[in-house]
């Protein structure tokens, strides 16, 4: 399968890998959008949040606390941080493996997007 991601996971293309275990690996996203962006990842090949299965509950759900862990470990759990995950091309994915954004290390502005609505919502 021709994805980036499980090539990370594969370790056959190199990352700054800032976590690991059995299921779930995570590394610094390539351009930065805070002083901390992590990209936390299931080993597993899962293309979009919207295919997500039931046997997939547990893995999802250690992907939230692997980056909490990650957080504290870098030293910004406390202050606080945000996590994202991005599904297809309204959600703006562009790698398609599911992958949570931790990003953090300043305050964050909400909402996230820059542009400005052009239709009321
Ligand atoms: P998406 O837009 O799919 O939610 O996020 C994809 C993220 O992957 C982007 O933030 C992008 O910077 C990051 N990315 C793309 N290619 C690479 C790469 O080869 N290595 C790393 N570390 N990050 C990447
Ligand atoms: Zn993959």
């Amino acid at each position: 399968m021709d994805c980036l991601f499980c090539k990370i996971v594969n370790k056959e293309i190199p990352a700054q890998i800032v976590f690991e275990d059995e299921r779930v690996i995570a590394f610094n996203d390539i351009n930065p959008q805070a002083p901390h962006h992590v990209l936390v990842i299931p080993k597993k090949h899962i293309a979009t949040t919207n295919e997500i299965s039931d046997e997939d509950t547990a893995l999802v759900g250690r992907m939230h606390q692997a980056a909490a862990e990650i957080a504290d470990s870098l030293g910004f759990a406390q202050d606080g941080y945000r996590s994202v995950l991005n599904c297809n091309t309204h959600g703006g994915q562009t790698v398609y493996h599911i992958h949570l954004h931790l990003l953090g290390g300043k305050p964050l502005g909400w909402p996230p997007y820059t542009e400005k609505l052009k239709q009321p919502l």
